[in-house]
C-alpha cells in the first residue's frame, strides 16, 4: 500500500500506478517526484513508466526518470509538470479560473 511520501521501491511504484493519480484516502492529488527534484504529473508517470521503472529497477540515480517519491499536492498551485509543464492540481488550493 503506497502512503504519502514514502521512499519508492518496486511494489509502491507498481502499486501507484494500478492505483491512479489520487491518494486513497482522501482522494488528494499525487504526483511524482523525480531526479534532481523534478515533478511529473500522473499522466506523464503513466507514459513514462517504462522508463521510470527501469531506472528503479538498475538503480540508475543518473537518469532523468529516477524516481524520488510519490507525494500530495495539499496546497500549492504553482506546481507545474517539468515534462508537459501541465498544471499539477491541489487539494485546497484556490480553484482554477479562466
Ligand atoms: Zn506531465
Amino acid at each position: 500500500m503506497t502512503t504519502c511520501c514514502d521512499i519508492l521501491d518496486k511494489v509502491s511504484l507498481a502499486a501507484a500506478y494500478r492505483w491512479g493519480p489520487y491518494i486513497w484516502p482522501g482522494g488528494y492529488p499525487q504526483f511524482l517526484w523525480i531526479h534532481e527534484g523534478d515533478i511529473l504529473c500522473w499522466k506523464c508517470f503513466k507514459e513514462n513508466y517504462a522508463e521510470i521503472w527501469r531506472a528503479l529497477v538498475a538503480d540508475d540515480q543518473e537518469s532523468d526518470w529516477y524516481p524520488l517519491s510519490i507525494e500530495a499536492n495539499w496546497e500549492d498551485d504553482a506546481l507545474y509538470c517539468s515534462h508537459c509543464n501541465a498544471h499539477l492540481e491541489s487539494a485546497y488550493g484556490a480553484p482554477e479560473e479562466d
